[in-house]
């Protein structure tokens, strides 16, 4: 029987759970895998039926490229071309939620629509034991956009797939809240020796800095390759306002800090609390009666930036 017209089968992620996973994987499939950013809908990179069912599985628009999920280095480097700047920073994050948009390697074997036709792949090696272990027995780099409806709000719990992707997928591992709760951070590499951070997340700017320097200046000309910026985003299909101090009646109101709300980031205004709660609050707002939803002010600092930039294209 399939689950296509219920929703997906919820599957808990022991080893069972992770080898039929990987079968799946491996047959073409595409399956929902909690990492610890947000839950990925992760198909093999190599073949273009797999990645055309995660295209069409979240309606997503062909010209919006994929990440492409590694074990390590190695495997890595058999994708893309690594200069000395890219393997520092995998050495310093990966495992982890950090992103490299690097030069696409011409033997490099992942289907043409992952790059959406661009010369350059965005490569990430994941921390989540869960889909380490999935990318470990399927032996493969695998493909894992957001595993929802494009342009809705992430998923963060296996609950949040199930209801976002019922009737397009069969299967989901479920793994737990992810930690993160955000979606990494990307990061290009110029080959003029610039980079550029195209999406903020847990690993922050501060972080990047540090690392490679100043950034060069925003292009924007080259707004094209991360369709993942795109204003609107995240969409909780309601009105959403932003720094709010207290919520109007028709609202619901996401709290942070001493600015209870319906449903508090963090009572203790820590920003890798409020990050890890950001789309479940979004979710709960989506469901709940009031047509309306605001949200308290967060810093900008280190993880709020990355915080703000998705409220700020949630409310867009
Ligand atoms: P997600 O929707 O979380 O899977 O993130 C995918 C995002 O990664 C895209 O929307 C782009 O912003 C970015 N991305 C993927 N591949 C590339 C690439 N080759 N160049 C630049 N950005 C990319
Ligand atoms: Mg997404």
């Amino acid at each position: 029987m399939s689950g296509k017209h219920l929703g997906p089968q919820i599957v808990p992620a022991d080893a069972v759970g992770i080898a039929t996973a990987a079968v799946r994987i491996v047959a073409g499939e595409a399956v929902a895998v909690p990492t610890e950013t947000v839950y990925g809908l992760a198909a093999r990179a190599d073949s273009p039926g797999a990645v055309a069912a995660i295209y069409a599985a979240k309606g997503r628009p062909g010209f919006n490229p994929l990440i492409v999920h590694v074990p390590d280095l190695v495997s890595a480097e058999a994708i893309a071309i690594f200069e000395d700047r890219a393997r520092l920073l995998a050495v310093k994050f990966w495992p982890g939620p950090l992103t490299l948009v690097l030069p696409l390697r011409e033997d490099a074997r992942i289907a043409p629509a992952v790059t959406a036709g661009l010369p350059t792949i965005a490569l990430r090696c994941p921390a989540h034991p869960v889909m380490r272990a999935v990318l470990d027995a399927s032996g493969l780099p695998l493909a894992a956009p957001s595993a929802n409806r494009s342009g809705g709000v992430s998923p963060t719990s296996a609950a949040h797939v199930a209801q976002s992707l019922a009737g397009q997928i069969a299967m989901v591992l479920d793994g737990g809240d992810c930690p993160a709760g955000l979606e990494s951070t990307i990061v290009a590499l110029r080959a003029d020796g610039s980079w550029q951070q195209l999406r903020p997340g847990p690993v922050t700017h501060e972080d990047l800095v540090d690392l490679l320097g100043g950034e060069a200046e925003s292009d924007l000309a080259r707004g094209i390759e991360a369709p993942g910026q795109l204003a609107s985003h995240y969409a909780p299909g309601k009105p959403l306002r932003l720094d709010a101090s207290a919520a109007h009646a028709d609202e619901f109101l996401i709290g942070f800090g001493a600015i209870e709300g319906h449903f508090n980031l963090s009572a203790s205004s820590d920003l890798a609390e409020a990050a890890a709660r950001l789309y479940a609050a979004l979710h709960q707002a989506a469901a709940a009666p009031q047509p309306r939803i605001a949200v308290a002010g967060l810093p900008q600092t280190g993880l709020g930036a990355a915080i703000n930039d998705r409220l700020r294209r949630a409310a867009a």
